[in-house]
């Protein structure tokens, strides 16, 4: 266990790192942000930040000497960069977490080899590959995504036909995997933690809504028909223990009309549909992700009530005087400057009784 004054390092400057910070504070612990940006929502409540870029491997090993472990609040963190703090200080979630979780398709082939399902897939790296990647699904219609460096609905495309498979494939000029359209009743996700013991902690499952590629809405907890929501935790725990995995994971799955389960994405960090437990539960995910860091015994994923939580997109922010007003509303706000259109502002946790969410 790293004692109070030990000091995380966080890689990457966002909101996720910010929220990291504010709740290793309580715990005595201190956080070095490490980010390309001057200025940052996670280097604003750090107590100690570095500019540096995730190739510059003097700056990085210097990073590495100032910290007693070291984490990220992104997936995109580059294999050499993962791999140098690796060989200096304990990385939690190891890198092999950011391996299977950086490319769509080890992503899924993983999953599939845990016996667990996943929308129907056929890597596509040419408009070629395309045409017979979407024959092969059999399917009306197609997800195309890149295999890399996606998020909030970037870098994907519905298609209808083989020909526009193939348009798409060669737009993104980049190696696809093409999905088969999954018509899912519900989409959930699970967000659960493993500890340096190997114990495993996870959160009820939520229901996730997303408008235009980003995630909106969730929903605490999802109402799930008999039996899913041990599935879904039954899913998230496999997973841990496959990637012998330190920290918190967002597990992402398609909820089908006829009751199963199918994971579409994992994410090897805190994650946005876990934000509800910052005030809905006995422990947040990122007091539990700094625990797993440090080496600090899990505690118990209770929840102690119904939530819903509203992400703050653009604009949206600027109802900030109304949702402060609210009683029952808890209103977080990242920092950021400037509203730009899909950018996560903020997000505001609305509580309710047991049993009691609309
Ligand atoms: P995020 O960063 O928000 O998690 P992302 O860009 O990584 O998103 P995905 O999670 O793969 O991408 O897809 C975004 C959304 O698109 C999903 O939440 C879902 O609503 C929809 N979607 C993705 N894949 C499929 C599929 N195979 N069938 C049906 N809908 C899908
Ligand atoms: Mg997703």
């Amino acid at each position: 266990m790293l004692p109070p004054g030990s000091t995380i390092g966080i890689l990457g400057g966002g909101q996720l790192g910010r929220m990291m910070a504010l709740a290793a504070a309580p715990l005595g612990l201190r956080v070095h942000v490490y980010a390309p940006e001057d200025e940052s929502p996670a280097a604003e409540v750090a107590a100690r930040h570095t500019r540096g870029g995730y190739d510059d491997r003097p700056a990085l090993a210097a990073f590495a000497a100032s910290v007693d472990a070291i984490t990220y609040e992104f997936e995109n963190v580059p294999a050499a960069c993962a791999a140098l703090l690796a060989g200096l200080k304990p990385v939690r979630p190891g890198p092999k977490a950011l391996e299977v979780a950086q490319d769509r398709l080890t992503e899924k082939d993983f999953v599939r080899a845990l016996g667990i399902g996943t929308a129907p897939y056929a890597a596509a790296a040419t408009a070629e590959e395309a045409r017979a990647a979407f024959a092969a699904l059999g399917a009306k219609a197609a997800i195309v995504k890149t295999r890399r460096l996606g998020y909030d609905g970037k870098g994907q495309a519905r298609v209808a036909s083989a020909e526009e498979a193939a348009a798409a494939v060669a737009a993104f000029a980049a190696p696809c995997i093409l999905e088969g359209l999954v018509a899912f009743r519900q989409e959930i996700s699970v967000v659960a933690a493993r500890g340096a013991d190997g114990r495993i902690e996870a959160y009820d499952p939520v229901e996730n809504r997303h408008r235009e590629g980003i995630l909106r809405e969730t929903l605490a907890p999802a109402r799930l028909g008999a039996g899913a929501g041990a599935e879904a935790w039954r899913i998230a725990g496999a997973i841990l223990e496959a990637l012998d995995y330190v920290g918190v994971i967002g597990v992402e799955m398609f909820a089908l009309p006829g009751g199963g389960l199918l994971v579409n994405e994992l994410a090897p960090r805190v994650h946005n549909s876990g934000h509800w437990t910052m005030d809905a539960c006995a422990v947040s995910q990122f007091e539990q992700h700094v625990r797993a860091v440090a080496g600090w015994p899990l505690k118990p994923a209770l929840r102690f009530a119904d939530c819903a939580m509203e992400n703050l997109i653009g604009d949206e922010v600027e109802r900030w005087p109304a949702i402060a007003a609210e009683p029952n509303a808890a209103l977080h706000l990242y920092g950021k400057g400037e509203a730009r259109p899909g950018r996560k502002m903020g997000h505001v946790n609305r509580l309710f009784p047991m049993g009691g969410r609309p």
